[in-house]
């Protein structure tokens, strides 16, 4: 796009890139300056007057003014005029006036009328951080169908824009956007958006990709995958089928593999560095524990095997691992220690629970084993279910897999308590520990707190520490919780916490969580906490205590155990603005578009910018 200096600079003052985002800026009013011969009453009209008298008041002006265009005359009203107002006003001379009309008992006044010269149209009001006749401008000189066409929008949708910038009669009358209106504002709102997102994806060569033809050697993962205890769901296939294909392609992949807790993504995780060997395999995870656990799970996995004489080598680095020579390694697995160390050249970066990270530390990582203008595959792993639309949506700028299902069916019953229900919930408590099961129970605060009606940490552990053996505790500022969360994966019976335990750690006996005051918390975090329970097939109980009476989101969520349904009930909820301040975790992204409903609309736009 090849802007002039001043349309580049109104582009910045407007802060937009494109003349999509221009025509998105619609005008919130419109002024009909054409002339008519019929007054219409609570309209605001355009007069061609005569000023036929000047009466001053203390903090008004009276103007008669006699309407050529009508006939007769008409009071004008100015209240508190400014000084420049006046000006516009001198008795005997004929202009365009404009202002509101209204009748009462036969007499007609003009309220606030003010000098016009342009005479004739339709003029749109914006409200921009340009000033309107800028704007007005602006947008009529330069936003033509010539220079939307040019960004590849589809005509119909320009020519509905366009009725908005450049009114006709019918636009004028009408009170509402039509449909088919609104439907074009989504529509450009949503090719701008996904034409900016595609815009940052580039594409870089891969440092090795796969054998496209694979039979037998790399890139078989099936072989492999008959070696598994359980045989992958066709999901965990699908996702690494099409990981695969991302291998076998000169541009390095680019891909986020969406999956609830507990759908197997370490699978997935695995398969990808199997397929990619004898080529270098990168992990990084957000914690100690998690690191250690995608290890141990890596060994347990991928045993040695003997074929060509090779195995798979895999290494552990964590800030408690010694330096070793990591070039020896083909699966390397560890924190954002990582990036602390010497790494080899990597064709493969993985990184799991990719949302603890910051995008530095993920560029970082992928820079560090690059070279040159060469670049690894690139898979990133994310437990937080997004909207099916707004998977489509991303696509702009990364490849998605989703994995809805987990491998065996959670079991988990999910109810929503209040203080009444307190003595049932000790008593589940105790045969859960009885059982030898764990129990998570997690408080919205650490300290005490004047406005929250809620029991903190603080308040609450010495009445569980009196009552059971075992009981641990930790929240997100505490130094030792990596420590912590260990012992109690061994030793513990209940841990009480905040938020923090949203990490994957895996916590095979853990049967119950017990959130308090969950009606504060947004539903995706929610189901990050329940999917703590029942990791393996163990009965699973989680309780929503809150001192709400009613909520309709909370008994909504213990309905559905699909973190993809959550996605959705947590728009539908966000719409109506259910959710209490500060916990809407993502905002609304779009004025017009409506992720929950808007999918056609998307497949138009992915279809009109290419994006397969
Ligand atoms: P997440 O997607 O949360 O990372 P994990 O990969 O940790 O999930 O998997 C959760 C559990 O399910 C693990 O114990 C794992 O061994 C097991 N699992 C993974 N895939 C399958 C499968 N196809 N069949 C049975 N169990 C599986
Ligand atoms: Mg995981």
């Amino acid at each position: 796009m090849n802007l002039t200096k001043e349309q580049a600079d109104k582009f910045k003052k407007l802060s937009i890139n494109s003349w999509s985002e221009l025509a998105l800026m619609i005008p919130h009013a419109y002024e009909d300056f054409r002339l008519h011969d019929k007054l219409q009453i609570h309209t605001s009209q355009l007069i061609d007057a005569t000023v036929e008298s000047l009466y001053r008041s203390a903090n008004s002006i009276q103007i008669t003014f006699y309407a050529h265009n009508f006939g007769h005359t008409l009071t004008g009203v100015l209240f508190r005029p400014k000084p420049y107002m006046l000006h516009q006003f001198q008795v005997g001379e004929r202009n365009y006036f404009y202002g509101m009309v209204e009748c009462k008992a036969g007499q007609c006044s003009i309220t606030m009328p003010r000098k016009v010269t342009t005479v004739g149209e339709i003029t749109p009001k914006y409200k921009t951080a340009l000033r309107t006749d800028v704007m007005q401008r602006f947008v009529q000189n330069n936003l033509t169908r010539e220079n939307l066409k040019a960004e590849a929008l589809d005509e119909e949708m320009i020519e509905e824009i366009l009725k908005l910038h450049f009114p006709t009669d019918a636009m004028l009358k009408s009170k509402e956007l039509s449909p088919k209106t609104v439907y074009a504002l989504k529509y450009v709102e949503l090719f701008s958006h996904m034409k900016l997102l595609a815009g940052t994806r580039r594409y870089f060569k891969a440092l090795a990709s796969l054998p496209s033809l694979v039979e037998g050697g790399n890139g078989n993962y099936t072989e492999w995958a008959a070696t598994l205890p359980f045989k992958l769901t066709n999901e965990q296939i699908d996702t690494i089928e099409e990981i695969k294909k991302d291998l076998t392609k000169d541009v390095a992949a680019k891909r986020m593999v969406v999956g609830d807790v507990g759908s197997g993504k370490t699978m997935v995780i695995l398969a990808s560095a199997v397929m990619m060997f004898p080529h270098r395999s990168i992990l990084m995870a957000p914690t100690t524990i998690l690191a250690n656990q995608l290890f141990e799970e890596a060994l347990k996995f991928i045993p040695p095997s003997t074929k060509e004489g090779r195995h798979i080598k895999i290494a552990l680095v964590t800030n408690k691992t010694k330096k070793i020579d990591l070039s020896e390694f083909d699966f390397i697995i560890g924190t954002h220690a990582l990036l602390y160390r010497e790494l080899p050249h990597a064709e493969l970066v993985m990184v799991d629970e990719q949302h603890r990270f910051g995008t530095q530390q993920r560029n970082l990582l992928e820079k560090l084993v690059s070279s040159g203008k060469e670049k690894p595959h690139y898979l990133q792993f994310s437990a937080t279910p997004i909207p099916r639309t707004q998977a489509m949506i991303e696509t702009a700028h990364i490849d998605v897999s989703m994995i809805t299902s987990t491998p065996f069916k959670k079991d988990i019953t999910s109810r929503v308590i209040h203080k009444s229900d307190f003595k049932d919930l000790l008593q589940h408590i105790k045969s859960e520990v009885d059982k030898n099961n764990q129990v998570l129970l997690v408080y919205p605060l650490v300290e005490q707190s004047e406005v929250l009606e809620y029991q903190s940490i603080t308040e609450a552990r010495s009445y569980w520490e009196k009552s059971f053996e075992n009981v641990y505790v930790t929240h997100g500022k505490d130094k030792e919780k990596e420590e912590v969360l260990l012992q109690f994966r061994e030793k513990g019976s209940i841990l009480i916490a905040t938020t923090v335990v949203e990490v994957g750690i895996s916590l095979p006996r853990l049967s119950t969580v017990v959130i308090v005051g969950a009606e504060r918390l947004g539903l995706s975090t929610l189901h990050q906490l329940r999917g703590r329970v029942s990791r393996t097939g163990l009965k699973g109980y989680c309780f929503l205590y809150t001192n709400q009476n009613s909520s309709d989101r909370l008994e909504q969520f213990v309905e559905t155990i699909s973190g993809f349904d959550i996605a959705n009930l947590d728009l539908k909820f966000r719409k109506s603005g259910d959710l209490l301040k500060g916990s809407n975790q993502s905002g609304n992204q779009f004025k017009w578009v409506d992720i929950g409903e808007d999918e056609e609309i998307v497949q138009k736009v992915k279809k009109d910018l290419k994006i397969i």
